[in-house]
């Protein structure tokens, strides 16, 4: 069984049944198909499966149960009505996961990407088998030891270079990581936020007012836990958000009015490779500029070069994950060249976070 897409209701397009051809020939085998995850279909054709056989069950995802959230309530329905709507669903949830479970002996969970989500069959259906009978897949215990390796057993010094958009979507990563890493490199827009709140000028760039007193706080808890916090020293502006704006490198604290900073400097991207090259354990999550505009891409093609030389020259283990910094190593053909390029983006964000995710918690348990 499998999720494909977000579908609301049944929807052909999101039909499982269009991959069944592709799933027989990498398996090698015929696969047999139900057209609804559960029912008499489901329960027949699981109970007629001969050893070396493979049935698929239609998209989990076209039930309610799948995700426990309850769909169609009226756009006025009252607190009282969704929870109770809630309250009822999560009944059907938990019968939902015993069917799908019945179908089966064993238990293998290997969607990385959902296991930051409690849904029926990425946790609750392992309850209904005992520590011998579920087990992470292949991919699954790949991503596990990867944030173990980086999280759990960690060799110092560890670099976690952080970048993307926004501080809000990353602070708990940061504040995570504060009390595990040694150097700390935040780069991309969120870093214009750190300098804005130490009093810089930062012109257009993209920064977050509201989070100006988290900003300083990161900067104090680093300082406090001796943690070498790196920011970029000067920055490629554009006059406009496009890849044909003109270009200036600019100090980061002086970004003249009218201008954005749009990648890191070459002088920024010097001193966080000094830092990469030393490092053992490094973990990247985002990019340090607008990687999509060819223009103001080589910061971050720089920082996916330095991070392969550190693992290909030094032995060095680091760890790409989390969105768009995936993109960024596979632009420039460096995916190979890294030592892990995780699946998933959101639960991988969730494990830097310092969660415990539910898909691996429901069979390793914790
Ligand atoms: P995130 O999804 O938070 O990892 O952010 C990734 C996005 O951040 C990418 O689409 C980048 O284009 C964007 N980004 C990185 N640096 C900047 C910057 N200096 N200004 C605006 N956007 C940026």
């Amino acid at each position: 069984g499998s999720h494909l897409g977000r579908p609301k209701a049944v929807d052909d397009k999101y039909s499982l049944r269009h991959i069944r051809q592709h799933v027989a020939k990498l398996l090698g085998v015929d696969v047999q198909f139900a057209s609804d995850c559960v029912g008499q279909e489901a329960e027949l054709k699981a109970s007629a499966l001969q050893p070396g056989e493979v049935l698929l069950l239609e998209n989990l995802r076209f039930h309610a149960e799948e995700e426990g959230k309850p769909r169609g309530l009226p756009d006025d329905a009252t607190d009282e009505q969704k929870a109770a709507a809630k309250k009822e669903l999560k009944t059907r949830q938990r019968k939902f996961a015993e069917t799908l479970a019945s179908y089966a002996d064993v238990y293998v969970n290997d969607a990385f990407g959902t296991a930051h989500r409690a849904h029926a069959s990425t946790a609750l259906m392992a309850d209904c088998f005992d520590a011998d009978h579920k087990m992470l897949g292949l991919l699954m215990e790949k991503e596990v030891k990867a944030i173990d390796n980086v999280l759990k057993n960690a060799e110092h010094p560890f670099t976690a270079i952080i970048g993307g958009s926004k501080v809000s979507s990353k602070l708990a990563v940061i504040k995570n990581l504060l009390d595990k890493v040694d150097n700390l490199i935040i780069g991309g827009g969120m870093g214009y936020t750190f300098i804005k709140a130490q009093g810089g000028k930062i012109g257009n760039s993209l920064h977050e007012d509201d989070l100006m007193p988290e900003a300083l706080n990161v900067i104090k808890a680093a300082n406090e836990k001796g943690v070498n916090l790196s920011l970029s020293v000067a920055t490629v502006a554009g006059d406009k958000f496009s890849n044909d704006a003109n270009r200036q490198t600019v100090d980061i604290y002086n970004i003249p009015d009218g201008w954005e900073g749009m990648d890191a400097s070459e002088q920024s991207v010097e001193n966080w490779k000094k830092i990469i090259m030393s490092s053992k354990p490094i973990l990247w999550n985002g990019p340090v500029g607008v990687f999509e505009f060819e223009n103001f891409s080589r910061g971050t093609g720089d920082i996916a070069k330095a991070v392969a030389e550190a693992t290909q020259k030094n032995g060095a283990y680091s760890l790409v994950g989390g969105g768009d910094s995936v993109a960024a190593v596979n632009k420039f053909g460096l995916a190979d060249k890294v030592s892990y390029v995780s699946t998933g983006g959101g639960a991988m964000l969730e494990a830097i976070e310092g969660k415990v995710l539910p898909g691996i918690k429901a069979i390793r348990g914790y």
